[in-house]
């Protein structure tokens, strides 16, 4: 393991932050930041650090203070004010109790903070309090839990890493490793670290220097003795597919596992389906790794340490794809019985550990191990399915070190994961993440580059959405992307796409599904427009009108039609058709009827749709000339025209277009938004139906 620490990067940190915050806290700071920028040390907010030091209070006086890791902060990123600070010596004499509850100890560390405003300390915050040392820094170092978890582990630590360490058994995390730790370490003068089975490695000092000295040295022997024991089960060995080929296959299977994975919605939210976003692990490790022998048996045990629990679950579910006949209904039959475990390790210890008032976790798993496609990685969300899949790529090389090493993996009793899973500090970490209205939502907008497009687009992901913004290929798409990436990151990707052309609709919801393992929302908004009487129309522009408003469309419900029935969790469809389908316009009549054609076509999806559960409504609005300084191609065809035509300036072509309705509004792409928003977030059972947005036209009420 690389030693990251540099003198003059130190020095710098002490300089920026040593004015503010002291010397100590910024080279805390700078070492935390070391250790979190190794993922095999580190990762997703594991680990924790702290120093100790005195703090003036009001009066002038010195109280001694431990500064830990606050929850919610991650050691990557982490700066001075990520360790939050508490009064010492109250904590130091909760050690006299033999337990304390989670709830109380969280309200001691709560009531005990230096500023009121600040988070919750980490949940090993009590350890970094009872070990009276200056600088302490802990991780769930990789190397480390490969000498922890395998049968004999404690010999295998003794045997790397030497006397100079005391090995810990597991305890649950939190007020009894607390007392555990300091207990052993007491009980041990002179040792280097402490390494706690099946978690991870404590080491201190009286520097940051020498306490991140010590950690990496303590890993670099845990590698150097795994190394000499033996390569990594894959080492030299390749599986009997390619890469390119697995993410093939996991595009064609991804919707049906979306879909199968799916649970009856538990929320307010009004969607029938509990989604999850899926992302795929495909490397060439992993798909030799599932294909070795003993695979099975090998990965389908527990995580490495506790808190990985709720990211992907203790076990994996582990599916032989086979023929692509009957496949749905065998992964139907797998995932039965993964609840069916699921459910019974529940009931056998819900009352036990008396967690019935607390949230219940779904029974659905994270993880899918699929030989010949990869592991399947699952989360509410784009984010915690990243996670996931990160944290699943370390457990399955620890266990393929474990195992080429002569090892036997061991993970944790189900008694002892169940206690974690459970465990009201964990929940904490998850609560508050209660699904927005489109929270587990994946939508295609297309047209998404115009003036109605981007708005509809912004609303929906201020909505919670994973959103796929659509359009030619180009500049205005890229950069709509690149706004809307800015202020909604992980939840925006672009796909260029000709919708006139079926090879692009195709391989457009190909990359959704790369990217989130399935579609459920579609808005169809790409579109254009075209002047001219009928006596002098230029049949060519006619043609591309029809190619792109009506076939376009029919490309997109056929695609979509096929994507929901193999997804096999209803979707829904919204057609931003417009008001000229039913009042239309003399010298307007390519885009009159080329979206009278659209129209009806979404009104025979949404018959022909409903039995798999697919709703297709549309919104008519009335002239949307810009969103922002977003013109809409709309305005690019018409305003000039109809501005010559009646000798108006913009801002009077806009006039003219409130006062002739009967509410004298202006339509703005946020109110196509809104009644898009209607039929996506389900307020009514309504398909087929179209609203006027329009501020009131009669001539134009849909009937
Ligand atoms: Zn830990």
């Amino acid at each position: 393991m690389n030693n990251r620490w540099v003198d003059g990067e130190a020095d710098k940190m002490v300089e920026e932050f040593g004015p503010a915050w002291g010397e100590a806290m910024a080279l805390r700071a700078y070492s935390a930041r070391l250790l979190g920028a190794d993922p095999g040390l580190v990762l997703h907010g594991g680990g924790n650090t702290s120093v100790k030091g005195m703090k003036k209070n009001l009066l002038g006086e010195g109280v001694p203070g431990l500064f830990v890791k606050g929850s919610g902060h991650d050691l990557k990123t982490i700066w001075p004010e990520g360790h939050v600070g508490l009064d010492l010596d109250p904590l130091l004499k909760l050690e006299a109790l033999d337990a304390l509850d989670d709830a109380k100890m969280v309200n001691q560390l709560r009531t005990r903070l230096f500023e009121a405003e600040a988070p919750t300390p980490s949940i090993e915050a009590l350890l970094h309090a009872f070990i009276t040392e200056l600088y302490i820094d802990h991780t769930h170092a990789d190397a480390i839990l490969a000498l922890t978890n395998r049968e004999g582990g404690d010999a295998a630590v003794k045997d790397a890493l030497g006397e100079t360490v005391v090995v810990v058994p597991y305890v649950i995390p939190g007020f009894q490793l607390a007392k555990a730790a300091a207990t052993a370490y007491k009980a041990n003068p002179g040792i280097e670290g402490m390494v706690l089975m099946h978690h991870g490695l404590i080491t201190w000092g009286k520097s940051a220097r020498e306490s991140y000295d010590k950690h990496i040295d303590l890993v670099s022997r845990a590698e150097a003795w795994l190394a000499a024991k033996g390569a990594p089960l894959t080492a030299g060995k390749s599986a009997s597919v390619t890469v390119e080929a697995a993410q093939a296959a996991y595009r064609t299977l991804a919707p049906m596992l979306r879909g199968a994975l799916a649970s009856p919605q538990r929320g307010r939210n009004r969607q029938p389906w509990e989604r999850f976003v899926l992302k795929p692990l495909i490397t060439p490790e992993v798909l030799a790794l599932l294909e070795t022998e003993g695979a099975q048996e090998l990965l389908v045990s527990p995580t490495l340490t506790s808190d990985h629990l709720i990211r992907t679950k203790a076990l994996p579910l582990w599916f032989d794809a086979g023929e692509e006949e009957g496949m749905r209904e065998r992964f139907e039959e797998a995932l039965r019985h993964y609840i069916e475990a699921y459910d019974a390790y529940y009931e056998a210890r819900a009352d036990i550990h008396n967690v019935r008032a607390l949230h219940r976790f779904d029974a659905r798993p994270r993880v899918i191990l699929i030989p010949g496609v990869g592991a399947v990685c699952a989360g509410s969300n784009d984010a915690d399915a990243e996670i996931s899949r990160d944290i699943t790529a370390q457990t399955l090389a620890a266990k393929a070190v474990i195992s080429g090493t002569g090892g036997t993996y061991r993970g944790l009793s189900d008694d002892h994961l169940f206690a974690m899973e459970y465990l009201p500090m964990q929940l904490a970490k998850l609560a508050g993440a209660e699904a927005a209205p489109l929270g587990r939502e994946t939508v295609l907008v297309t047209g998404a580059a115009g003036a109605i497009g981007a708005g509809v687009c912004r609303h929906l992901l201020e909505e919670g959405c994973h959103l796929a913004a659509s359009d030619l290929p180009g500049e205005r798409l890229d950069s709509l992307v690149a706004q809307l990436a800015a202020d909604f990151p992980g939840r925006v990707i672009g796909v260029g796409m000709d919708v006139s052309n079926p090879e692009a609709v195709v391989e457009g919801f190909g990359q959704v599904i790369d990217a989130w393992g399935g579609l459920d929302q579609l808005v169809i908004n790409a579109g254009l427009a075209y002047v001219s009487t009928l006596a002098e129309m230029d049949f060519a522009r006619y043609q591309t009108l029809q190619a792109v408003n009506v076939e376009g469309t029919l490309h997109l419900l056929a695609e979509a039609g096929r994507h929901f029935k193999t997804q096999g969790s209803g979707g829904d469809v919204v057609l931003i058709s417009t008001k000229n389908v039913f009042c239309p316009g003399a010298g307007f009549g390519a885009y009159s009827a080329t979206k009278a054609a659209s129209h009806q076509l979404a009104r025979i999806a949404s018959l022909e749709m409903a039995g798999i559960d697919v709703r297709v409504n549309m919104v008519a609005p009335d002239a949307v000339f810009s969103d922002g300084a977003r013109k809409s191609g709309l305005w690019a065809e018409v305003g000039p025209d109809r501005m010559k035509a009646r000798g108006l300036t913009e801002d009077g072509l806009e006039e003219y277009y409130r006062n002739r309705n009967l509410l004298k509004a202006k339509v703005t792409a946020d109110h196509v938004a809104n009644a898009t928003l209607y039929f996506l977030t389900r307020q009514s059972p309504t398909t087929g139906a179209t609203i006027p947005v329009d501020g009131g036209l009669p001539d134009a009420t849909p009937r």
